[in-house]
């Protein structure tokens, strides 16, 4: 008999790769269809950051020992309440921050160059190649707010750009050859363009509010392919609409999935649905990282990726 994981997320390719590989449970409605075997056997369970797991939802399975999160961000766990049962915790450091950065350069050029508004033009055949020259991409300042695996990726394909990149953290990088910046708001202030590539949670909630909009002025673009709630939604739209800023482009958000329908009309705004991290070789990279670490933890060794909280553990778990 193969392992029992459950799985608390839709995500079809997450289905089939590990399916091929355990028993695989499918929770996403949650628990109640199990039978009690299959609840005692099931020790491992598979989610993503914005699903996660609760202490109750841990306790519905009574031998649970291991949550995998298939992403980077693991903001739905409650990690206090797992490490409060033994329970390990692996998320997938690292994997998609390449796809993430691709991203943001994406929204970057689509909303400096206005490619949505320019393509919808082309398409309707109102030719007009003189209408409002865009600025140039090149040759700006990149202010980059969290210089973790995305911002360092996004970085460096900045580079590329003859972009200039400091940026703000909650410590310097040593060894990183761009300028750190001690504030936010000072970071915005030095920008042309603010990316925003932080967790989300209480440390980083509204981070980026009406005060360093103002910073980042009326010839400044914000980007954020963090989590929407790092940013004040009500002062981004304000700021939007009043030309304290000239755009942004956003592929997470503070309501997600409902997008505030002042942003949808807005034409100095490139909106995707949180997609940044999400292309076939970044799930296949995660799918093989959870197989490491169930196999990892079904051996006894340390895990291979765990989340930060339990790589601080003494003795660990
Ligand atoms: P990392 O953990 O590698 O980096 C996070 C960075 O944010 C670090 O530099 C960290 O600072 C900084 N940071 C965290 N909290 C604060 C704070 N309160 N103030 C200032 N800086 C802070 O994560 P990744 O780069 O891999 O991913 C970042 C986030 O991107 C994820 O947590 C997730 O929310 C989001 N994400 C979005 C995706 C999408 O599809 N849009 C896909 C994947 C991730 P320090 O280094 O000093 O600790």
């Amino acid at each position: 008999m193969s392992q029992h994981v459950a799985i608390n997320i839709k995500t079809q390719a997450y289905h089939s790769m590990l399916g091929a590989h355990y028993t695989l449970h499918d929770c996403t409605a949650g628990y109640t269809h199990l039978t009690d075997e299959e609840r005692a056997a099931t020790r491992v369970l598979v989610t993503a950051g914005f699903r996660g797991a609760t202490g109750a939802e841990m306790d519905e399975l009574p031998n649970l020992a291991l949550i995998c999160c298939v992403g980077t961000g693991y903001e739905g766990i409650d990690v206090q309440a797992a490490l409060a049962r033994g329970i390990r915790v692996s998320h997938g450091a690292g994997v998609n921050a390449g796809a993430v950065a691709d991203h943001a350069m994406a929204l970057l050029l689509s909303a400096v160059r206005a490619i949505p508004h320019q393509d919808r033009l082309t398409r309707s055949g109102a030719w007009n190649y003189t209408e409002t020259p865009r600025p140039l991409v090149s040759r700006k300042k990149m202010g980059i707010f969290g210089m973790g695996g995305i911002g360092a990726a996004l970085a460096r394909r900045a580079a590329a750009f003859d972009i200039e990149v400091s940026y703000h953290s909650r410590t310097p990088k040593t060894d990183l050859p761009y300028a750190y910046v001690a504030s936010l708001r000072e970071l915005a202030e030095a920008s042309d363009y603010l990316v925003a590539c932080v967790p989300g949670g209480p440390s980083t909630q509204h981070a980026v509010n009406a005060e360093v909009l103002e910073a980042l002025g009326p010839k400044g673009y914000f980007f954020n392919v963090g989590r929407g709630s790092v940013v004040d939604t009500a002062a981004l739209i304000a700021a939007l609409q009043s030309g304290t800023i000239k755009g942004a482009g956003l592929d997470v958000f503070e309501t997600e999935p409902d997008v505030p329908a002042e942003l949808c009309a807005l034409e100095n705004v490139v909106l995707t649905p949180h997609m940044a991290g999400n292309a076939p070789e970044v799930q296949e990279m995660a799918a093989d990282l959870i197989r490491e670490n169930i196999t990892a933890f079904n051996e006894g060794r340390a895990l291979v990726s765990p989340v930060p909280e339990m790589r601080a553990l003494t003795p660990a778990i």
